[in-house]
């Protein structure tokens, strides 16, 4: 049986930033090895008891990955789907959500650079957990892939 693990956390970046919390929001629930949660960090949050306190170091390439040049494009403005452009503007990059989103990053003159990459490739983040509850996962939670319940997906 998979479990649902429900804790809090800090996500902070190698320069001690603080990026992403749970304080205020209730803790994150997830289901064991379905892959919501990057690996680095859920191969550590399943060796947890509930009530225990971690400070837990993901490198990057355990995180979202490494900084890749390739996703890094230079366009004409007429191959954008949109008539007019501003740097931060996103774009998907395929039909659906797992496809990559790319940001525009610069604009000069009729060149338009994207950045494909996720905003957190490349960092080193630290994740300061509290484990709040572990139990077993419902059929139902199962059979949707998600966690249920007070923390976890609504419908
Ligand atoms: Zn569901």
């Amino acid at each position: 049986m998979a479990r649902v693990l429900s804790f809090h956390y800090t996500l902070t970046n190698g320069a001690g930033t603080t990026l992403d919390s749970s304080e205020g929001r209730g803790p994150l629930a997830f289901i064991e090895g379905a892959g919501q949660i990057i690996p680095g960090l859920e191969k550590e949050l399943v060796a947890l008891k509930s009530g225990a306190k971690k400070e837990i170091k993901v490198p990057a390439a355990e995180a979202y990955g490494l900084r890749e040049e390739e996703l890094i494009v230079k366009i004409p403005k007429s191959g954008l789907p949109v008539p007019e452009v501003k740097v931060g503007d996103r774009f998907s990059g395929g039909p659906d959500n797992q496809s990559p989103v790319f940001v525009v990053t610069t604009i000069q003159g009729e060149e338009v650079t994207l950045d494909g990459n996720h905003p957190l490739a490349g960092q080193d983040l630290t994740f300061n957990i509290e484990m709040k509850e572990i139990r077993e996962a419902t059929p139902e939670e199962l059979q949707h892939g998600h966690a249920h319940g007070e923390n976890g997906h609504h419908h």
